[in-house]
């Protein structure tokens, strides 16, 4: 890649150059997973002083090809690619001026039985194989602790960071929201597409301009307005289209590229698609140490191990009051979209943790995104949508735990399914799989209507 690799590598790396840094004075550099959120999150760093960019994606794959053996999940080697490629054209633009201890590169990571934790580490030590890359940092927030931003920012600017970064998960979560529900009931074809690139940046530059001072109010305005203009794009007089459902896991079925475009393809067959939101996971995080701490409360409570006891409750409280201020910030932004179009709200987490208990299919004790995906179907079934996906890249663990369990209900439910797994390879019957897919939903949707007519 026209720099040159060393060899050796150390573990003090890891504990020293990926975690939580200082940003002020450095580039922040955004990974693109979904293309708004990234954007609104660049713009609410900015806010906050901080110079933040959202990095180009999926140009780099070759590179992330190279440097990965095929055996890490697809998401590493499109991430590790996209890094790789922007600081080798961030050298070329900068010549002898470019300095890697000016950047800090934003992975998050999870915990939990599978890779994701991983990906970081590995991107450390390919960056630390290159002289000139060795000292960028990676700014790793973790689901460990609800991806805390402690020690990033001043004490005191980093609660409000946290409440404004959320809120523009949430936002972009609606703006991809409005996209979904417009675009197939377009006048015009490509006006959506259009529209929400201009929503975009509205909305980045909301954020940077309000961002830090919490002023939400004005956000919303925004937001609102965005959604009026949104609705004058469609055509009130294209029927209902079949609902799809589509759940999997975050990075792939957010990643347009990665993902081959799914959603436009399930589009262009006929459907309309809402997939599972970044703030479910975020919410996730915290539903899910809430309820770690408090097993952990019961526990030493019961062995009268007073520390702990009063450690865990502490905690419990802590994540409590997190998840409760994300909940009501996320209620306050749908209840204000809502109040002009019907987007799709996210399922309640103690909800889709009493459907797998309900019918004891999988436990939140085992964790991973198949918490989510399996009773995200379920909640999907049982509000009427006629058919659900799953997006994965080719052998993820929880998505592949997903489909065994979820397949054989849905068989049952007579509810059209598909598994999309993803590598990057282009597969000649991918488009006709999701054509008869979207053939059976039709058939659902059908079958639905005659069923509400004839209870008349
Ligand atoms: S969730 Fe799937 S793709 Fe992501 S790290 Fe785990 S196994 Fe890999």
């Amino acid at each position: 890649m026209g720099m040159e690799r060393i060899g050796s590598q150390t573990f003090r790396s890891l504990s020293e150059k990926v975690g939580q840094f200082r940003l002020t004075g450095k580039k922040v550099l955004i990974p693109q997973m979904n293309r708004i959120g990234g954007h609104l999150l660049a713009g609410t760093f900015r806010s906050f002083g901080v110079q933040a960019q959202v990095m180009e994606t999926y140009r780099g794959l070759g590179l992330g090809k190279e440097f990965t053996s095929g055996k890490e999940c697809f998401p590493c080697q499109v991430t590790t690619g996209d890094i790789l490629l922007h600081m080798k054209e961030e050298k070329e633009k900068l010549g002898p001026a470019f300095d890697s201890r000016n950047y800090i590169y934003f992975m998050p990571e999870a915990d939990g039985p599978c890779r994701f934790g991983m990906y970081n580490k590995y991107q450390r030590i390919v960056l630390d194989s290159f002289p000139e890359l060795q000292d960028i940092k990676i700014g790793a927030l973790t689901s460990k602790n609800a991806y805390s931003l402690d020690g990033m920012l001043d004490e005191k600017r980093t609660r409000s960071f946290r409440k404004a970064g959320y809120f523009s998960v949430v936002v972009a979560d609606v703006l991809d929201r409005l996209l979904w529900k417009t675009r197939p009931y377009e006048r015009e074809r490509g006006a959506a597409d259009a529209f929400i690139e201009k929503a975009m940046t509205k909305m980045a530059d909301a954020f940077e301009a309000y961002g830090a001072v919490l002023d939400f109010d004005r956000i919303l305005a925004e937001l609102e307005g965005l959604i009026e203009e949104a609705k004058a794009l469609m055509d009130p007089s294209i029927p209902p289209k079949p609902l799809i459902g589509m759940v999997g896991e975050i990075y792939l079925r957010t990643h347009v590229q990665s993902n081959q475009n799914v959603i436009r393809v399930i589009e262009k067959y006929g459907g309309e698609v809402v997939n599972a939101s970044i703030a479910e996971w975020v919410n996730y995080t915290s539903y899910d140490r809430k309820r770690e701490e408090r097993i952990g409360f019961r526990r030493s409570l019961k062995q009268f191990r007073i520390r702990p006891t009063v450690e865990h409750l502490r905690k419990m409280l802590g994540y409590g009051v997190d998840l409760s201020y994300q909940q009501m910030r996320q209620n306050q932004v749908y209840r204000r979209a809502k109040a002009h179009l019907d987007l799709a709200e996210d399922h309640r987490l103690d909800r889709l943790e009493s459907a797998l208990l309900e019918d004891d299919l999988y436990s939140f004790d085992v964790g991973t995104e198949a918490c989510l995906s399996i009773s995200g179907i379920l909640e999907y079934v049982r509000h009427g949508f006629n058919g659900v996906v799953n997006v994965y890249p080719f052998t993820c663990m929880p998505s592949t735990i997903t489909s065994s369990i979820v397949k054989p209900i849905m068989n049952r439910m007579k509810i059209p399914y598909l598994d999309a797994p993803y590598d990057g390879s282009y597969q000649p019957g991918r488009e006709a799989c999701i054509r008869t897919f979207m053939y059976q939903a039709q058939q659902h949707s059908n079958k639905q209507k005659r069923k509400s007519q004839s209870a008349l």
